[in-house]
């Protein structure tokens, strides 16, 4: 259907969630991810996007470990299904539950220690663009081939919801621009993916939804 409407399949999200206390969970988190990897194949998805995980009360150092060994247990599985994996660094917002991986260096660490061109980052700038070191990370992503996904939304100064809440381009304090020309700098090319989850948004009328996403990318990003 969507190729029928000539649009694209950038990516399959979401694998990840590897750390777990009990082995025995980590280990069915394993066997989820390939089956998520089996069905990017069959929807002829380039790539997976993992959303990291982490355990409340674990340290958040363990449950890096943990993430680590994961991706490197099902890393083979994507090669020979040729799916990508990008690891999606998630703002410490979300360090509690959702993910254990909270910066680009963390992410380019694990992709260092793993060295696999079936590994990358996806750059969320809602995630990212607080980050000091930033500019650097995507350079050093850039210069090894991790830069696999680029997404783009704003961060208002106010938000009703951790999840749910995100800005048009241009509602928020994230200076878009600047990040993408880092972004093309360092020689991605893919797509700038706009991602603007919003409970707001979600309940307005979807055609002028649409309308204020194409204005805003073409005045914010
Ligand atoms: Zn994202």
């Amino acid at each position: 259907m969507l190729r029928e409407q000539g649009l694209e399949i950038v990516s399959l999200c979401r694998g990840g969630f590897f750390p777990a206390s009990e082995s025995a969970a980590r280990q069915s988190s394993l066997d989820e991810n390939r089956r998520i990897i089996d069905e990017a194949a069959a929807l002829g998805a380039p790539m997976v996007v993992l959303v990291c995980g982490a355990v409340p009360g674990q340290s958040l150092a363990e449950s890096r470990r943990q993430i680590t060994e994961g991706i490197a247990a099902v890393l083979p599985h994507a090669a020979a299904a040729g799916v990508r994996l990008a690891i999606e660094p998630l703002h410490p917002q979300y360090a509690a539950d959702r993910s254990a991986v909270n910066t680009m260096t963390q992410a380019g660490d694990i992709c260092a220690a793993l060295r696999s061109p079936w590994l990358g980052i996806a750059v969320d700038v809602y995630h990212v663009w607080w980050d000091d070191r930033l500019e650097a990370e995507i350079a050093r992503a850039g210069a090894n081939n991790w830069l696999h996904a680029f997404h783009i939304c704003d961060w208002k100064a106010q938000q009703a919801d951790m999840l749910n809440d995100r800005g048009l381009m241009g509602e928020g304090c994230i200076r878009i621009r600047e990040i993408r020309g880092w972004i093309e700098r360092a020689g991605f090319s893919g797509f700038n993916e706009v991602e603007i989850f919003s409970n707001k948004h979600w309940t307005r009328d979807q055609d002028a939804f649409l309308a204020d996403i194409l204005r805003s990318y073409q005045e914010h990003s």
